[in-house]
């Protein structure tokens, strides 16, 4: 394979979408397998979308993720600017070009008979697109009028025959050119539209591969009609498969997050993400779910990519999530752990208090936004019991617990893990109790649960005194 250039080409539109980090997952994936080139492009020629911030935005995103690109955006490259904002001059030199050669024309036509123009087609049930009537205006004609009139440039479409898209992942697919629009590629107000944008910027950038959604594959058609009509060579394309919701109608914001923003605010780590957004449309070939970007890298490749739908699974991107809450460094889940308990105000001004909680809710924490839930335990001022616990408390074996337990606490200067064993230690000896006879009672008393965490990391936490004032509340019920 000839150098590999890929690029990421996104519009910015505020928030990155899934599908957006997918797309620039892949693009990466591919450019590392291949040694090649990852190449940023910020297609922000549509004004009336700009959005204030989006493109720092995009950057943190991408660097929060970890996907490191080679040229763009504050790194620069040979084919730069990578804002196409700044390269209209370049497009209207193309647009010239392809006037010259007759491939386009100017189109005078104003809103309002556009407007006529579609309820007549739709009133025929005919396709609605533009009929092409200022196509045959003699070239002199056209020159002179577009000095003064405003104007929009279409492409000469041919009007027989068919554009065939070779697609690696989708295989061959054939579009019929009678149905494909006379499209604008500069409009009145002289910015290009994305095609043309696009087009010029793949070929001026070198990319060697078009890694996109499968949104764009009815616009490559047109795309390859435009590089046919430049004279060159088109790239290769791959159109990766659309994203779903669970009930496979097409991923919504109606049925939950989509934004990468959304699942970095809820604590989601970033290469629980990268791994889960990687399986959204490929797979290794095996049933293996867990990779590292490294991995990926090594095993990425297109030929592996599905053409069906992807479900978005949240419930097992949260999987995924726990699984690396658990794998990371013992000193990053900590680092992270700290912060969000600061955010969240659940700092306790303690710092080996606050290391303890964090060890104690990991085996069951799969995202840190969960931590307010998950930590409760260690929060509370007064106990309310769950059946279960009900029920243990209500045996008299219990009580007798419970006494011995608060007579033993008064023997006990503080409460330490340490300490606490010995405690656990004499009741079991006192109580004849052992297992889960003589834990359970303990726990349902300090937690009103019967499931969590850490005991000893429970009372630890929480105190002496308030764990004597929970065995006297738990006695009384
Ligand atoms: N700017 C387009 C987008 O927002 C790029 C599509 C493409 O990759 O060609 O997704």
């Amino acid at each position: 394979m000839s150098e590999v250039r890929v690029r990421f080409a996104p519009s910015p539109t505020g928030y990155v979408h899934v599908g957006s980090l997918r797309t620039a997952l892949y693009n990466y994936l591919f450019a590392r397998h291949h040694q090649g080139r990852f190449v940023l492009r910020i297609e922000d020629t549509d004004q009336s979308r700009y959005v204030e911030g989006a493109v720092e935005n995009l950057l943190e995103t991408l660097r929060w993720t970890g996907l490191d690109y080679d040229e763009g955006p504050e790194k620069g490259g040979p084919y730069g600017p990578y804002f196409q904002s700044q390269r209209k001059e370049i497009y209207h030199e193309h647009v010239q070009q392809l006037l010259d050669k007759d491939a386009a024309y100017p189109c005078f036509c104003s809103e309002e008979t556009l407007n006529a123009m579609r309820e007549e087609q739709q009133k025929k049930g005919l396709p609605v697109m533009y009929d092409g009537r200022c196509r045959n205006i003699p070239k002199e004609e056209a020159l002179e009028r577009m000095k003064s009139e405003p104007h929009v440039i279409r492409l000469k479409v041919p009007r027989t025959g068919n554009t065939m898209v070779k697609d690696i992942i989708r295989g061959d697919v054939s579009f019929e050119n009678a149905l494909i629009d006379d499209q604008i590629l500069l409009k009145s107000d002289g910015f290009p539209t994305y095609h043309l944008a696009n087009v010029v910027d793949d070929h001026l950038m070198k990319i060697s591969h078009v890694i996109r959604g499968e949104e764009w594959l009815p616009s490559t058609p047109k795309h390859i009609l435009l590089y046919r009509a430049f004279g060159w060579q088109e790239p290769q394309f791959a159109h990766l498969p659309l994203l779903l919701n669970p009930d496979r109608t097409k991923l919504s914001k109606r049925q939950g997050d989509v934004a990468v923003e959304d699942y970095r605010a809820k604590g989601f780590l970033p290469q629980a993400l990268v791994n889960f957004v990687a399986l959204l449309g490929w797979n290794k070939g095996d049933d293996q779910e867990i990779f590292s970007l490294e991995e990926l890298v090594k095993y990425f490749s297109l030929e592996r990519v599905n053409k069906a739908g992807a479900v978005f699974d949240v419930h097992k991107l949260e999987w995924m999530n726990g699984h690396y809450i658990r794998s990371i460094a013992e000193d990053e889940y900590l680092r992270i752990g700290q912060e969000w308990l600061k955010k969240l105000n659940l700092d306790t001004g303690d710092a080996q208090k606050n290391r303890l909680i964090l060890q104690a809710v990991r085996p069951a924490l799969n995202k840190f936004a969960d931590l307010p839930q998950k930590t409760a335990v260690f929060f509370k001022d007064a106990l309310e019991y769950d059946e279960q616990a009900k029920e243990w408390l209500a045996k008299p074996e219990s009580k007798e617990i419970l006494k011995i337990m608060i007579e033993e606490l008064a023997q006990t200067d503080e409460l330490t893990l340490e300490s606490f064993k010995t405690l656990m230690k004499t009741v079991q000896k006192r109580s004849g109790q052992k297992g889960k006879d003589l834990w359970m009672p303990v726990r349902a008393a300090i937690t009103g649960e019967t499931h969590g965490p850490d005991l000893g990391i429970v009372l630890t936490v929480i105190g002496k005194r308030k764990v004597e004032q929970f065995l006297k509340q738990a006695l009384a019920i």
